[in-house]
């Protein structure tokens, strides 16, 4: 198949041209030899006409005058009287010198043999009776002779018939063959043709038709049998690039959304996309009376720390402490950098009690843990943190009451943990 490798395929046009083409010549060439047939079938039915059928009279003619040659014969010996005998000569002389039986040689010689031994029979019969009746013996073998020679001559004439007849019923059966071939092969290209249509025209669009309803970037892409017709060919391509460049907009939309929904300096997710989540979080806690707890928290002195080490080195400090809050919170917990040094939190599935533990070992953990700055220097920060229960209030109120929490603990000194004390009527 090596040979086959480099074929790209044939265009669709070019190929039903094509096979019109080849149709339209083999039904032309059947078509002339149809004609050529009825031609030959015109050609012999004049010839019948022009030639045969005045032969086949002319023939007749003559082997009615042999016919009445020898019956003038027989009359002539049957006659009693000289004057009978003599009218009978008079007939034959006659007829031997008709045209039709001059100018058919066998004929005009066995006539003239006739006329002269019945012309001199009768010049015997008036002398000698005896030698008259002893002649008839030699008569009935010319009588017999002229019997034969009407027969052949009547079968000639049947026989120039036979030939032309035969002719023209030759040429109508091979113009029937050839009619019915010519007819088997339009048959043939009929369903060639329909064929050919259906496996590559019909069902490659309809493959496409099915493909292209089917396209999505949540589906593989489509796969096609190669195609023989180029047009079909470059469809399915572009259909694969279609395919292909879904996927690329899919991944670019996606990564657009995730940096739409991140905090540039952290990498934690932003308050707005906080906000939905954790909406959402707590409307399902809500909806299935499970528990649920919202976090604030702000880190201690960061004023201090930036104006002592520089700004730099408090971004490298807030980006340490997006870290170590994403390696020390559960993945079904939320934590996003609500603005400047605070962040904010959603702890599903966690009662207030649960969620202060482990509340208070993130807190001890910032407090221990030494944060390197970009020129070797070691910083320690310690945050405050406020909580508040969210499994019966909205989010924004959830909100104000963790806040409210963070002030108290900044009031009673900072880095420490305070509980929003349980609503009135709770
Ligand atoms: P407190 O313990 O009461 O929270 O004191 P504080 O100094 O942390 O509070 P304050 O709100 O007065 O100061 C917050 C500072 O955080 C002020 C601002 O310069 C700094 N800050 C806010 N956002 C950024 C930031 O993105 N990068 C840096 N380096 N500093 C920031
Ligand atoms: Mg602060
Ligand atoms: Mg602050």
């Amino acid at each position: 198949m090596s040979f086959l490798s480099g074929f790209k395929g044939i265009r669709a046009g070019r190929a039903f041209a094509l096979l019109a083409v080849v149709f339209v010549l083999t039904f032309g060439v059947m078509v002339a030899l149809v004609v050529l047939d009825q031609q030959r079938v015109i050609n012999a039915t004049s010839r019948l006409q022009d030639q045969t059928v005045p032969e086949i009279i002319r023939y007749q003619r003559l082997a009615r005058n042999l016919e009445q040659l020898r019956q003038e014969g027989e009359r002539l010996f049957a006659a009693t009287t000289q004057q009978a005998r003599q009218q009978a000569i008079f007939v034959v002389t006659l007829v031997s010198s008709h045209p039709s039986v001059l100018e058919h040689p066998e004929s005009a010689e066995l006539a003239r043999q006739t006329e002269r031994f019945l012309v001199d029979v009768v010049r015997q019969s008036a002398t000698d009776n005896r030698a008259f009746a002893a002649s008839y013996d030699e008569w009935q073998r010319l009588a017999a002779r002229l019997g034969l020679l009407v027969d052949d001559v009547s079968i000639q004439g049947i026989n120039l018939a036979h030939a032309d007849l035969s002719d023209v019923s030759a040429a109508m059966r091979h113009a029937r063959i050839k009619l019915s071939v010519a007819l088997v092969v339009v048959g043939l290209f009929l369903i060639i043709f329909l064929i050919l249509l259906r496996a590559h025209l019909i069902h490659p669009l309809q493959r496409i038709d099915r493909a292209l309803s089917h396209l999505g970037v949540d589906r593989p892409a489509p796969e096609f049998k190669p195609s023989a017709m180029i047009e079909i060919h470059a469809v399915e391509d572009a259909i694969g690039e279609l395919h292909a460049s879904l996927l690329q907009n899919e991944e670019a939309r996606q990564a657009l959304e995730k940096l739409a929904n991140k905090d540039g300096l952290t990498g934690l997710t932003n308050r707005r996309h906080f906000m939905l989540t954790a909406d959402a979080e707590l409307q399902r806690a809500q909806r299935y009376q499970r528990p649920i707890t919202i976090g604030m928290a702000d880190l201690d002195f960061f004023k201090q720390l930036n104006d002592t080490y520089g700004h730099a080195a408090g971004d490298a400090v807030l980006r340490a402490y997006a870290t170590l809050m994403l390696d020390t919170l559960r993945q079904s917990d939320l934590v996003c950098r609500y603005g400047g040094e605070e962040f904010a939190f959603v702890f599903p599935e966690s009662t207030l009690l649960e969620t202060e533990k482990l509340a208070e070992r993130f807190r001890a953990l910032c407090a221990e843990t030494d944060i390197r700055l970009a020129d070797g220097r070691l910083v320690r920060v310690t945050m405050s943190m406020g909580l508040a229960d969210a499994s019966d209030c909205p989010i924004e109120v959830a909100l104000k009451r963790a806040d409210e929490a963070l002030y108290e603990a900044k009031h009673q000194g900072r880095n420490r943990v305070v509980v929003a004390k349980a609503r009135a009527g709770r």
